[in-house]
C-alpha cells in the first residue's frame, strides 16, 4: 500500500500542474480611428472579397463621451481604454484633475508580458501615447517622445522622428533609444527580428503618407513583423494596432481616402485572424475611439451605386462597435461605456 501511495502522489501532483499552468492570454487591440458602423460598412461594399468584420459573431457598442464633451477626441477615448477611466478632451492618461493613471500596457510590462505599439502616425500621437504616456495635453509630443524612451515597450512601428532628434531641448531620443537596447531603423520595417531585442521604427519625420498617397502595405505588414517577434518567445504579449487615418479621411471628407484606408485595417484583421487561428490564447478586440465626418453610405448618382456623404468634418457621438475574437471575447458583447474595454481586459488578465 505505502509503495502505490509514494508512486502515485508524484503523478498525480504533476497531471494537476500542467492541468492549471494555462498559457496567459495575448491581447491585441485594433483601433481603427474615427471608425464607426459607415466606415465598417464600406469595407462591406468596396472590398472585392468578404470583409474581415464578417468573420465576428461576438459583437457590442460602446458610449464614447468624455468627461468634458459630449463628443470625445482620440485623446480621451484612448486614455478610457488604456487606463479604465474617463478623462477630459485632450488627457493624455491623466486623470481630469492630471493626476497619472497607470495603464494596461505598464501594467503588463510589470508582469514580464512583452507589449507593442503600432500606429501610421508619429508614435507620439494621442492613441498611442496614451499607452505608455502621462501629459496633460495631446501636444506635447516632446514629453511624450521622451516618455516613450522609458516606457519599456518591446517593439513600435510609427511616424515622428523629429519629435526625437530635432527637438527644441538638443536631446537625441533615437541615440537614446538605441543606447537602450532598441534595433531602431527610420526608412524601414526591420525584419528578422531576434526576441530578446527590443524594435523601434520612426519611419517619417511626422506622419506616414496615406494609402491612397502611396503608402503601400505598411500597416499588415507591420502588424506581421510584430505577431512574428512576439511569438518566438514563450512569453505573453499586448500589441495594439492604429488604423490612424480613417479619422483623418473623415476630417477632410476625403471618400476615397476613406474606402482605401478602411479597406487596408481590414486587411490588417486578416493578418490578425491568421494568427489567432493558430495561438488560441489570444484575445482579439477591434473598436474605435468616436466615429468622424458623420458619414453615411447612400444611393450614388445610378441605381446600383452607392456614394459616401460626410454630414460633418467633425467627430460625432455615434455608439462605436467592438468586435471581439478568441479567448474571453463573449465578454465584449452589449452596450457601455467606451472605459470598460480596459476593465473586461483587466478581468481577462486578472489584473
Ligand atoms: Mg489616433
Ligand atoms: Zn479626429
Amino acid at each position: 500500500m505505502k509503495n502505490t501511495i509514494f508512486l502515485f502522489c508524484p503523478l498525480n501532483l504533476l497531471s494537476f500542474a500542467s492541468f492549471s499552468q494555462e498559457k496567459p492570454t495575448n491581447v491585441i487591440l485594433m483601433i481603427g480611428d474615427g471608425m464607426g458602423l459607415p466606415q465598417i460598412t464600406t469595407s462591406i461594399y468596396f472590398k472585392d472579397s468578404p470583409s474581415n468584420f464578417e468573420q465576428f459573431t461576438d459583437i457590442g457598442f460602446i458610449k464614447t463621451s468624455s468627461t468634458s464633451h459630449k463628443v470625445t477626441d482620440s485623446a480621451a477615448g484612448a486614455t478610457a481604454f488604456a487606463t479604465g477611466q474617463k478623462s477630459y478632451n485632450r488627457a493624455i492618461s491623466v486623470s481630469p484633475d492630471s493626476v497619472r493613471l497607470e495603464t494596461i500596457l505598464e501594467k503588463l510590462e510589470a508582469k514580464n508580458y512583452n507589449t507593442g505599439l503600432i500606429s501610421l502616425t508619429t508614435i507620439t500621437h494621442a492613441t498611442p501615447a496614451c499607452f505608455y504616456a502621462h501629459v496633460t495635453d495631446r501636444d506635447m509630443h516632446e514629453e511624450i517622445a521622451e516618455q516613450l524612451t522609458n516606457s519599456g515597450v518591446d517593439f513600435f512601428a510609427g511616424a515622428g522622428l523629429d519629435y526625437f532628434t530635432k527637438r527644441k531641448d538638443g536631446k537625441d531620443f533615437y541615440k537614446t533609444l538605441e543606447e537602450k537596447g532598441y534595433s531602431m531603423d527610420s526608412v524601414k520595417l526591420v525584419t528578422n527580428p531576434y526576441p530578446d531585442k527590443k524594435y523601434g521604427h520612426l519611419l517619417a519625420a511626422t506622419e506616414m503618407p496615406a494609402k491612397t498617397k502611396g503608402r503601400g502595405d505598411y500597416l499588415p505588414d507591420a502588424t506581421e513583423l510584430a505577431l512574428n517577434y512576439f511569438k518566438s518567445p514563450n512569453e505573453p504579449f499586448f500589441l495594439m494596432v492604429e488604423g490612424s487615418y480613417i479619422d483623418w479621411a473623415g476630417h477632410a471628407n476625403d471618400a476615397e481616402m476613406l474606402i482605401q484606408e478602411e479597406l487596408d485595417f481590414d486587411k490588417t484583421i486578416g493578418v490578425v485572424l491568421n494568427f489567432l487561428k493558430e495561438n488560441p490564447n489570444t484575445l482579439l478586440v477591434i473598436t474605435a475611439d468616436h466615429e468622424t465626418g458623420g458619414v453615411a453610405v447612400g444611393k450614388g448618382k445610378s441605381a446600383d451605386e452607392l456614394s459616401i456623404y460626410f454630414t460633418t468634418d467633425q467627430h460625432t457621438a455615434e455608439l462605436i462597435p467592438v468586435f471581439s475574437m478568441g479567448r474571453g471575447s463573449e465578454l465584449f458583447r452589449g452596450i457601455y461605456e467606451n472605459n470598460e474595454i480596459y476593465h473586461k481586459l483587466a478581468t481577462i488578465l486578472k489584473l
